[in-house]
């Protein structure tokens, strides 16, 4: 007896389906040039020190709002947006990201999609129904488990840039230095190995502590602040070095 024979095969994925806890009206940062609404989705795997959002990573807290008033909300700015971004969380966690993904194309919208990267096979299977990627890459492999609290981390983003860049849709990697991170210490040597991997676009995000946790916030504060600003000011100046075809400092 097959293992499909023996239970019910599973149903596929419905937008319906899909999780999602807010939606920004009108970005124009969530994908660089383009007004965007951005659509939250719940969950993450991951537990970054420095999310400014971490009531969205418990995965089984359910959304709040449901995909249909989504697309009611979309319909009714089909002339005053040009792009929808899915975002997290961790976008590429539900199954129901790709038929999701699918309703904003068939309205007319351009389909951004952010991600960390901790899904390569999830991600792979929409590259094909999306327009733009903004990627994070949070450090070096061997150094993930550090940033993301969770073991087992370090390879998987970095082959999400390799099926990214393979599939030759529009991106961007964003890599976010917080003082004392190992981001910080390898920052150069990120872009680096993003450029050689064949990433045309990064983004060194300084760390924000809105929306972070208090003992992020406090360790934040307790930085010194002109050190880390000239911290920054230098990994700028050796990442602009490095040359990339398209490269951005995202101030705090
Ligand atoms: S990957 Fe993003 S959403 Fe998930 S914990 Fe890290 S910063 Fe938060």
């Amino acid at each position: 007896m097959t293992a499909v024979a023996a239970g019910r095969p599973a149903s596929p994925a419905r937008a319906d389906d899909l999780q999602v806890a807010g939606m920004a009206p009108l970005s124009t940062v969530d994908w660089p040039g383009r007004l965007a609404a951005t659509v939250f989705c719940q969950g993450c795997p991951w537990d970054c020190s420095y999310c400014h959002n971490p009531t969205l990573i418990p995965p089984r807290t359910p959304g709040t709002l449901p995909w249909q008033d989504v697309l009611a909300f979309l319909r009714r700015r089909r002339r005053l947006l040009d792009a929808v971004v899915l975002s997290g969380g961790e976008a590429t966690r539900q199954a129901a990201l790709l038929p999701a993904a699918r309703e904003v194309r068939a309205l007319g919208f351009a389909v951004g999609l952010h991600t960390a990267g901790p899904y390569p096979r999830r991600l792979e299977a929409v590259l094909g129904d999306v327009d733009w990627v903004g990627l994070d890459l949070k450090a070096l492999p061997e150094d993930y488990d550090d940033v993301v609290r969770r073991p087992g981390a370090g390879h998987l983003a970095w082959e999400c840039l390799d099926l990214l860049v393979a599939s030759g849709v529009d991106h961007e990697v964003r890599t976010t230095v917080a003082p004392g991170s190992p981001a910080v210490r390898h920052a150069v040597e990120i872009a680096r190995r993003a450029r050689d991997a064949g990433a045309r676009a990064f983004a060194l995000q300084v760390v924000r502590t809105e929306g972070t946790r208090e003992e992020f916030t406090h360790a934040h504060a307790a930085a010194d602040q002109r050190a880390w600003q000239q911290e920054v000011a230098t990994l700028d100046d050796q990442v602009r070095a490095l040359d990339l075809d398209r490269y951005d400092l995202r101030p705090a």
